[in-house]
């Protein structure tokens, strides 16, 4: 998926998006609550009506921005008490408030509100972190369920969050409590946040083993290009990412030959497309040339919609070989992980 931090997936317009082929995109509830507001979007008939995005749209609960943007957090049973970063203004999101706005923003996926460590995490905050994440998920759960009609003939999912940090036992916990609650769909959070890779395959597989394979399974905040057939090997149905936007804002584009450096003076003349491979509309039309002009040029705006397309375009692409592959793990995933390790030793080359 790609991110949508505040309604709109960073300098592309919805036509961009649709045109690369995304499904389904992230919002972000804490940006969305904090502006324009929960109340003002769903005055104006939910976040698809407001954004003008026919896909589908999942949204997390904001408590992760609340634990890594926000100033003034106090974590109790309750919830959690933060300073908006705009304003400085306070505020309490609890496990009902985080459902009751994403019924609001009327998201296709509702995320539940889980407690946010950081990482390395010593055991006792891992298992002090993993008890709040279920009694919160068990409450958010029955709020969610209490008020199906709350915006008319919204249909949501509602989607649990697997927590324990990096220790198997406290992982497959936190899933065996979960799967008790009882979701349409379990999230894997924590992870990719500093870890080593191996470290975070380890904890998806563990959890992976336990969830069901009918229901959707989501590693939250990945991954890189190179990573995906490794956790499309493990299970995973779902990912989302900021790195193909933040990367192309600095001119990192990923591409089915390796990353591309376009600031590089390298392509001051090189009349290839971004991606050789690549059928979309900015490889079909424009150079590398071209393309490090606009940067020189400082058209930035104009530049980071042709690089990120390319790139959403090259992951999308390396993820839907990886979805086909999901009923046929072994086999596939074999395949894919063949083409990330050529993106990755390309990469490496021209760094
Ligand atoms: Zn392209």
């Amino acid at each position: 998926m790609p991110v949508g931090t505040q309604g709109a997936v960073k300098a592309l317009r919805n036509e961009a998006v649709e045109e690369l082929g995304a499904r389904m995109i992230l919002g972000n509830t804490y940006h969305l609550y904090l502006r324009p507001g929960h109340e003002l979007i769903r005055k104006l008939g939910g976040l698809h009506k407001f954004m003008s995005w026919n896909g589908a749209i999942l949204t997390d609960s904001g408590g992760y921005q609340v634990f890594s943007l926000s100033e003034l957090r106090q974590v109790t049973d309750d919830g959690v008490r933060f300073r908006s970063h705009l304003d400085g203004s306070e505020h309490l999101l609890t496990p009902e408030k985080a459902v009751e706005i994403q019924l609001a923003l009327g998201s296709d996926i509702a995320m539940v509100l889980d407690e946010c460590i950081e990482t390395p995490a010593p055991r006792d905050k891992a298992e002090a972190a993993l008890k709040r994440t279920t009694e919160w998920a068990k409450r958010a759960r029955s709020y969610f369920q209490q008020r199906p009609q709350r915006n008319g003939e919204l249909e949501q999912w509602q989607f649990g969050i697997v927590q324990g940090a990096t220790f198997a036992d406290l992982r497959r916990d936190s899933a065996r409590q979960l799967l008790e609650i009882d979701f349409p769909g379990y999230a894997v959070g924590g992870l990719a946040v500093g870890e080593p890779h191996e470290v975070t395959c380890e904890m998806a597989d563990e959890v992976t083993t336990l969830l069901p394979k009918e229901r959707p399974r989501y590693l939250m905040g990945v991954g890189r290009p190179e990573q995906i057939a490794d956790y499309v090997a493990l299970g995973i149905d779902m990912m989302d990412c900021v790195l193909p936007t933040r990367a192309a804002r600095h001119a990192c584009i990923y591409t089915s030959e390796g990353r591309v450096l376009i600031k590089n003076a390298r392509y001051a003349q090189d009349q290839k497309p971004l991606d050789p491979n690549c059928t979309c509309s900015v490889c079909r039309r424009y150079t590398r040339a071209y393309l490090r002009h606009l940067f020189a040029a400082g058209e930035l705006p104009r530049g980071y919609r042709v690089w990120e397309s390319s790139e959403i375009l090259v992951r999308r692409s390396l993820a839907l070989r990886g979805r086909s592959g999901i009923n046929m793990r072994s086999q596939r995933a074999g395949r894919l992980r063949r083409i990330a390790q050529r993106i990755h030793l390309a990469g490496n080359a021209r760094e």
